[in-house]
């Protein structure tokens, strides 16, 4: 595995491979990998003759009372892992080295945006698109993998990747989650040991609204609210956020049809955690 932290570097790395007519399979990630980013490393391993693994923690796409500064990181354990998972590039660059001088250019997410974490994390997307652009140009995958547990992030790849014509196919990886339900998460290591034991309950509370639905609940409102409730008396959480939309659309409406999301966000002592169900009604 090479570890590569300049972009000459990877540019010239990417030449080659491109010369020899390899695939690329791509998992752009923010670090402190966990069994998430092992899934989407270990099918991208078998899917393509190279696999580039990105470590970067972002600064655009996080606001000024977000946690950029204690976001947590450990590259050697990152390293470890990587290298277990046959990584063969692990590109690795300083916020300098991506953003050597203020972007003069940028990619606003137009659609999408309104709603789920767009709604709270205002300029989160834009600053996703923006090193993912970055990021596609230079590594040049021929397909790169995300998790469905960001479903609303991977809407809006699928969106820039069409929009913008990248060359590369999107792969969406099933949120891969503890014994007791809840999805793995960088963050998860910022829970007390009380919210630790409550966190579980996201989960179970999004399983209980697809229960609802699939008794023949068809009320949005209904289904949000029960979901809400269960949150607020089985944890310490503050809820940020419990949406049921249409799928890929992100819509709201006002009875369940087809392809549907229930997603939330919940503000624990120091850590905010997202979770998901993409179901299908029929
Ligand atoms: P992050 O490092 O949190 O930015 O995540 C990098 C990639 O891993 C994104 O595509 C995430 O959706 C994906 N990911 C994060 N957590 C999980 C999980 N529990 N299961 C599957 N994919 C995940």
């Amino acid at each position: 595995m090479k570890v590569i932290t300049t972009i000459q570097e990877l540019r010239e790395i990417i030449e080659k491979t491109n010369k020899r007519q390899q695939t690329i399979g791509f998992v752009p990630t923010m670090g402190f990998l966990h069994e998430g980013h092992r899934a989407l490393m270990k099918q991208a391993r078998k899917e393509n003759d190279i696999l580039v693994l990105s470590i970067f923690v972002n600064p655009l796409q996080f606001g000024p009372t977000e946690d950029l500064d204690r976001y947590p990181r450990d590259f050697e354990r990152d390293q470890k892992i990587a290298e277990t998972e046959g990584v063969d590039i692990l590109f690795y660059p300083s916020v300098a080295e991506m953003y050597p001088n203020e972007l003069s250019v940028s990619v606003v997410v137009k659609k999408m945006t309104d709603v789920l974490c767009g709604r709270t994390r205002p300029g989160h997307f834009d600053g996703v698109a923006t090193v993912l652009t970055k990021l596609f140009h230079l590594v040049q995958p021929t397909k790169a993998y995300f998790g469905k547990k960001d479903a609303q992030q991977l809407a809006i790849v699928e969106s820039l990747v069409k929009d913008f014509h990248f060359p590369l196919q999107i792969i969406a990886v099933n949120t891969i989650r503890e014994e007791d339900g809840l999805a793995k998460s960088s963050r998860n290591v910022y829970l007390t040991d009380r919210e630790r034991v409550e966190a579980p309950e996201l989960y179970q509370s999004l399983q209980m609204g697809v229960e609802m639905i699939q008794a023949g609940e068809t009320n949005p409102h209904k289904i949000i609210s029960g979901i809400k409730d269960r949150i607020a008396n089985k944890t310490s959480g503050e809820i940020d956020y419990v949406s049921l939309l249409s799928y890929p659309e992100l819509e709201e409406f006002e009875s369940i049809n087809g392809s549907y999301i229930i997603a939330l966000a919940v503000k624990f002592s120091r850590a905010r955690l997202i979770d998901n169900i993409i179901m299908n009604r029929d």
